[in-house]
């Protein structure tokens, strides 16, 4: 028997605010434990939330980006349930009108992934296990960090499919400013929901969850042994346990944690503390028309009206700060080819030497672009500028003031690299000879020679020229 796997996502994001999202506390990452809170996050009787508009605003923009419908009148539900990472003992989330529904993502080669829907709620507090004192300690600074639920359709058929659509949501995500998407801070989790079936069923087979997944190889590899162990169950003749199971990296294997809690355990019903949401159709024309280029429109552009090749354009629309600052040096006179090659050699390189994230980092625009001037004017050679580079790129240094600092300006003086080819030439007679008899790798023994007592700072172009002339 062949075996299909079926898979449905769950992924929760948090989003890019400044504050939660019914308080004024920041939602910073890494704070001490419990100092970014305040009476209403830490679900105090007698507070009240309020509802953080900005919130509304970017799960309104990543519904209209992932082709959703948005529900004009959409409100929020209590999830009740106990759990010491939550003080008040319910999650305020959306259960009946969720803010977006039934949408798509195309993931390439001809596969879309339906959205269920998108739905708003609070992030939950942290708990800290110490297994020194034997402690579990509470950190109520996640507690009110506002997300969004993206919920699919059972669509995907293997691990590919789900990497692809988590690349495509991440990277669609940031550079609608939606959320940084860090992966490796929880900003984006992934609960997984796996079932197997006979290929050419059009029934569903009873799944299993597997909870906050936080990196792709993760979830590559929970995927890969799950089906495994749910198809050998099959034709063992048991059966496949509806339940939610960890995945625990060390051992490579599913664990089962729980049995699948049904959903009216949650009692939900909707909160009479927060007004419904209603948004007017001038407000959604204004969040649709506000929507950025996306990745793709970019590619599509970078080769179309800069000619860069589809490589290029796929490497640098990759990252939105990537993107950003290309654009930039374009916009500053850079010629876009040699702007890619820079930020795909040089730019990137610096910045996995250094363990950087290309959006934190400080070299600007203006900085590289003059340093591309240099080399396009001939005042400084590639490998000069190279190091140049290197040196500037920690903390956006003044190229100009360096080149001069160091005395590293190009010799362009014809006289001078004249005067080195002599001298080259009279102290190694052996060459010159070896040359004349037609050995070709003697003659770029003799423009190293040349460029070594120029310091490296000649044009090697140059060099070549004035050497070929004089050897005749
Ligand atoms: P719950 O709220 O209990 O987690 P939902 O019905 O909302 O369940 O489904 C959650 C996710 O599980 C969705 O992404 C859905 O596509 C997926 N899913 C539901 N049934 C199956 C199944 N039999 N096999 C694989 N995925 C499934
Ligand atoms: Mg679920
Ligand atoms: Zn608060």
């Amino acid at each position: 028997m062949t075996w299909e796997t079926v898979i449905g996502l769950e992924t929760h994001v948090e989003l890019a605010t400044k504050t939660k999202i019914f308080c004024s506390c920041t939602t910073e990452f890494g704070g001490a434990p419990n100092t970014h809170c305040c009476p209403v996050c830490m679900g105090m009787p007698g507070t009240l939330p309020v509802l953080n508009q900005k919130v509304v605003e970017l799960a309104v923009t990543a519904g209209l980006a992932l082709n959703c419908a948005i529900t004009p009148h959409s409100r929020f539900d209590r999830k009740n349930y106990f759990y010491p990472d939550l003080p008040k003992a319910y999650q305020i989330s959306q259960l009946y009108l969720p803010i977006a529904r039934n949408g798509r993502v195309d993931i390439g080669e001809g596969k879309t992934i339906r959205i269920h829907e998108l739905h708003m709620e609070e992030d939950a507090g942290k708990l800290v296990h110490d297994p020194w004192l034997d402690q579990t300690l509470a950190d109520y600074n996640r507690c009110g960090v506002p997300l969004i639920e993206i919920v699919t359709e059972p669509d995907f058929r293997c691990a590919e499919e789900v990497i692809a659509y988590l690349e495509k949501l991440k990277e669609t995500l940031q550079y609608l400013g939606v959320s940084d998407c860090k992966m490796q801070e929880g900003s984006l989790r992934c609960d997984v929901n796996l079932s197997v079936r006979p290929a050419g069923s059009a029934q569903l087979g009873v799944r299993t969850e597997m909870k906050n997944l936080n990196s792709f190889k993760a979830i590559s590899r929970a995927i890969v042994y799950e089906a495994r162990r749910q198809i050998e169950l099959l034709e063992e003749g048991k059966p496949v346990v509806q339940q939610t199971r960890r995945w625990d990296e060390n051992k490579d294997a599913t664990y089962a944690m729980r049995s699948k809690e049904n959903a009216q355990d949650y009692r939900y019903f909707p909160d009479p503390d927060l007004p419904p949401v209603e948004l007017s159709g001038a407000y959604l024309d204004r969040l649709r028309a506000a929507l950025p280029e996306l990745a793709e429109a970019k590619r599509v552009r970078y080769q179309t009206q800069w000619g860069l090749p589809a490589y290029d354009a796929k490497m640098i629309t990759s990252q939105k700060p990537l993107a950003d600052f290309f654009e930039a040096l374009v916009s500053l006179g850079t010629k876009p080819k040699q702007g890619a090659n820079w930020i795909m050699g040089q730019v990137l390189g610096q910045l996995s030497a250094h363990g950087l994230e290309a959006g934190d980092m400080a070299l600007t625009p203006p900085t590289l672009a003059r340093l591309i001037a240099l080399v396009e004017a001939g005042k400084l050679n590639r490998n000069t500028a190279v190091k140049v580079f290197e040196a500037v790129f920690e903390t956006d240094g003044d190229v100009d003031a360096y080149v001069a600092a160091h005395g590293l300006e190009q010799v362009s003086d014809a006289g001078l690299v004249a005067e080195a080819v002599e001298q080259v030439l009279a102290a190694n007679e052996k060459s010159v000879a070896d040359y004349k008899a037609g050995k070709e790798k003697a003659f770029g023994f003799l423009v190293g020679q040349v460029m070594r007592r120029l310091k490296g700072q000649a044009s090697p172009a140059m060099v070549n020229q004035v050497l070929r002339d004089r050897l005749g």
